[in-house]
C-alpha cells in the first residue's frame, strides 16, 4: 500500500466518523452516523424490497414471481436489500473503498437474512476476491458483509472453502449472456469439501448484476457436495 493511497483511507475513515456530512446524492446534511455517506430522505427514495414484495422466487427479480431467465443459474435462491440504486449503490461503492458498512445496511441484511429462505443456512461464505486483487485492495468487500449476516444469525463464517482461481472478472463492454457466463464458468473452485458438503451454504456479496459470477460459484460449491446454496447481496442490478 503505498502513502496516497493509504491517505485516501485515513481521509475516508475521518468521513465516516464526522457528522452530521453532506449527502453524495443530494448535497444536504447527513445528521446520523447510521445512515452511512446518504441521507436520509435519499434513504426514503431508494428502493428496499419489503416482505410482501413481488419478486422471482428463484432469482430475486423484482415485480414478477417467475422471471424465466433463471433457470440455468446455479443456486438454490438469491435475495437482495433493494435496488441498486440510489443509497444502496453509494453504500457499496464506499464499501468497495473501505471496509466499512453503515448500521442501517447491517439492520436491513440482518432483517432479511432472518427470513425465509436465507434463514435456513449453516455457514456463510463470502464470494471471494483473487489473491491478487485482495492484495492490492486490502479487503474483501464480500467478507465485510458476510462478518455482520454471519454474526446476526450466529453461523460460522468461511473464506477458505471457495477460491477464486482466475482473476477475469471484468467483463468486456458488448459481450453477451452466454459469452460473461463463459468468462467466470470454473473461475471458482471449492478447496474444501469436506467443509461444505450437505450444508446450506449463504453465499453473500455486494451486488447481484447478472448472477454469472454467483452462478459459477454455485457451481462450484454444488459440485462439492452443498446441499442448497442461498445467495444475499445489497444491492439488485
Ligand atoms: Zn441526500
Ligand atoms: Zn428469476
Amino acid at each position: 500500500m503505498n502513502l496516497t493511497r493509504g491517505g485516501d483511507l485515513i481521509y475516508d475513515a475521518i468521513l465516516t466518523l464526522a457528522y452530521p456530512q453532506v449527502c453524495v446524492i443530494c448535497g444536504r446534511s447527513v445528521e446520523q452516523r447510521r445512515f452511512g455517506v446518504a441521507c436520509e430522505p435519499c434513504w426514503k427514495e431508494t428502493r428496499i424490497f419489503t416482505d410482501e414484495e413481488r419478486i422471482c422466487l428463484k432469482c430475486g427479480t423484482p415485480d414478477q414471481e417467475r422471471c424465466g431467465r433463471c433457470e440455468e443459474l446455479a443456486f438454490t435462491a438469491a435475495r437482495a436489500v433493494g435496488m441498486y440504486e440510489g443509497a444502496l449503490r453509494e453504500s457499496v461503492l464506499l464499501l468497495k473503498r473501505q471496509p466499512y458498512l453503515p448500521r442501517h445496511v447491517e439492520g436491513l441484511l440482518t432483517k432479511l437474512v432472518r427470513c425465509e429462505p436465507l434463514k435456513r443456512s449453516t455457514r456463510v461464505i463470502p464470494v471471494p476476491l483473487h489473491p491478487k486483487r485482495l492484495k492490492t485492495r486490502g479487503f474483501n468487500q464480500a467478507s465485510i458483509i458476510g462478518q455482520t449476516v454471519s454474526k446476526a444469525l450466529k453461523l460460522p463464517l468461511d473464506e477458505v472453502s471457495l477460491v477464486r482461481v482466475s482473476t477475469t472478472e471484468k467483463y468486456r463492454a458488448g459481450m453477451d449472456k452466454k459469452g460473461r457466463r463463459d468468462t467466470v464458468a470454473g473461475a471458482f473452485r471449492a478447496v474444501n469439501p469436506r467443509l461444505v458438503a450437505g450444508e446450506d451454504i449463504l453465499l453473500v456479496d455486494d451486488v447481484f448484476t447478472t448472477g454469472a459470477t454467483i452462478s459459477a460459484c454455485g457451481e462450484a460449491l454444488m459440485a462439492a457436495g452443498a446441499r442448497n446454496v442461498f445467495v444475499l447481496t445489497i444491492g439488485r442490478a
